[in-house]
């Protein structure tokens, strides 16, 4: 991969993580996956109006923005430390077109059928 690409994808990966961060705020949950699984939501969410069904959502939501923010996050990492678009269980390069539709990707195509299909 030419540096032009890496660069083009470091930007939509910056931008990605501008928005997921943007939408945790949002949610009024912490940015960090680590300790805390709860969302430190508004005071008025929790309330009796609320159905705990919303509020399970709510979380899964936040779950799975943090889990996109902890993607970026590394595939950020990785750019800096020179092993971006290397799978990570394989070690072999990840296509272009693959990181091109998912900059974040971190496994190949194969790995992520084998380890999906697991
Ligand atoms: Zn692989």
């Amino acid at each position: 991969m030419d540096q032009q690409t890496v660069d083009r994808l470091r930007e939509r990966l910056e931008t990605e993580r501008g928005e997921v961060r943007r939408q945790l705020d949002d949610l009024g949950a912490r940015r960090d996956a680590e300790g805390i699984e709860d969302p430190e939501l508004d005071e008025g969410f929790a309330d009796a109006g609320q159905a705990a069904a919303e509020r399970a959502n709510l979380l899964t939501l936040v779950r799975s923005l943090r889990d996109t923010l902890r993607d970026v996050e590394q595939a950020l990492d990785r750019m800096v430390a020179g092993t971006y678009g290397i799978c990570e269980r394989c070690g072999q390069p990840i296509p272009d077109e693959r990181l091109e539709a998912l900059p974040a990707a971190r496994l190949c195509m194969t790995c992520k059928r084998q380890r999906g299909s697991r």
